[in-house]
């Protein structure tokens, strides 16, 4: 005998990976035991004894966002103004992140931060926690909580204030503990991630560690990239004999294609070139570069890269809606909304290397997907829809959220 069904049925918006939007009215998504999905499209395919899962009229399903860039341990700093980054990591930042050592604290604060990206609809994030405990409460609390999450433990030796510098050694053993946590937990849905915060913060002893580890154990590698002026000037000061900030991090093999590069805004076109070549990935973080006054991202040199996607990078980015974010991308180079839809969706999901198992809704798939409302909706086309969800961001509500079938979340 067949093992029940799931079906959900409401409007649904898919993206393509052509950086178009599929807009189904009147559709179904029908997913199995197993959160695999078994159809998506218009309604009637022959699933009438499948268990059904409510929505709301006028509802819409949407797939899981996908967050690339946020640091857990921010939470608390979102919204501190008038800075720019060098500064506003010494005033804010740093002392943030250095209470972090205090499990319960870690534990809370990881709680309350994975209930926040659910209720905004994200169902993936890569993100930076701090200390092996902040990490493994992180790595604890996703896997309970059912959210994807690529945990990264954020890395320096020199450039910051002592709580925070590592030891080279300890950090490493640190890494090799956490990898094989996140091995054990979350069926599947948690990885771990070393994070060398920024070339400046790490010497080229940890850097060459870090690069080997990362390199034999197979785990993600997030850092940052170019972001403002003052941080790439103190980089070529720092690696004096390395001809760029790209290859700085190249010397040391860690731009690979299981890397995610947040900002590169600033990047030379040798640089770009070496970026594509390594098959990262570059995460476009907008409202952090608005509120840092770093500079806009030339999207120009990305528009049709494949691992082009999001971040919400909280805290500098002061929410933690990834449609927030699509708005202020929009904002900032005059994107569609579709191509948007897709780097927040499609665009995440190759940036870690999953898009056959996520970042849209289709046959195979898991079921990770949101049910959502627009208070005014008026949009007669996927494209006029896409635009009521990104820019009447005040009226849309995220009712229940999925992952692999599993609701994970609910208004
Ligand atoms: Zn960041």
């Amino acid at each position: 005998m067949q093992a029940a069904r799931y079906r959900i049925r409401a409007d649904i918006l898919n993206p393509a990976p052509n950086g178009s939007c599929r807009w189904v009215r009147d559709g179904e998504l029908v997913f199995g035991p197993d959160g695999i999905i078994v159809r998506c499209g218009r309604r009637g395919g022959g699933d009438a004894s499948a268990t059904r899962i409510p929505a709301p009229r006028g509802a819409v399903i949407i797939p899981g966002l996908v967050d690339c860039h946020t640091h857990l341990s921010q939470y608390h700093v979102r919204g501190r103004t008038g800075h720019t980054l060098m500064d506003w990591l010494g005033s804010y930042v740093f002392p943030a992140e250095a209470a972090f050592r205090d499990r319960a604290f870690a534990r809370a604060v990881a709680n309350g931060f994975f209930r926040k990206l659910l209720a905004n609809g994200v169902t993936t994030a890569a993100l930076y926690a701090n200390y092996r405990t902040g990490a493994e409460q992180a790595l604890s609390a996703a896997a309970a909580l059912g959210i994807r999450a690529a945990v990264g433990l954020t890395l320096m030796d020199r450039g910051v204030p002592a709580a925070l510098r590592q030891r080279p050694e300890q950090a490493l053993e640190d890494c090799r503990h956490l990898a094989e946590q996140a091995r054990g937990c979350g069926n599947g849905r948690a990885w771990f991630s070393v994070n060398p915060r920024f070339a400046p913060a790490v010497s080229a002893r940890f850097m060459e560690m870090i690069g080997r580890f990362a390199g034999s154990s197979g785990v993600y590698i997030q850092t940052h990239l170019s972001e403002n002026p003052a941080e790439i000037a103190l980089v070529r000061k720092l690696y004096p004999g390395i001809g760029s900030y790209a290859g700085v991090y190249d010397r040391f093999g860690l731009l690979t294609d299981r890397t995610l590069l947040a900002h590169c805004i600033h990047l030379t076109p040798a640089e770009r070139r070496l970026v594509s070549r390594r098959r990262c990935a570059v995460v476009h973080c907008p409202s952090s570069n608005l509120f840092l006054h770093s500079g806009r991202f030339p999207i120009e040199h990305w528009s049709g890269y494949r691992k082009l996607c999001l971040g919400t990078d909280v805290g500098a980015g002061p929410s933690f809606s990834m449609l927030d974010t699509m708005r202020d991308a929009y904002f900032v180079n005059r994107q569609s909304p579709e191509r948007l839809f897709c780097q927040a969706t499609l665009g995440g999901a190759a940036a870690l290397g999953l898009e056959r198992m996520i970042g849209s809704l289709a046959p195979g798939k898991q079921a990770d997907f949101s049910v959502v409302t627009i208070g005014e909706r008026a949009g007669t086309s996927g494209s006029e829809l896409l635009s009521d969800l990104i820019f009447k961001w005040d009226q849309v509500t995220f009712h229940r959220v999925f992952v692999a079938g599993r609701e994970v979340y609910r208004a």
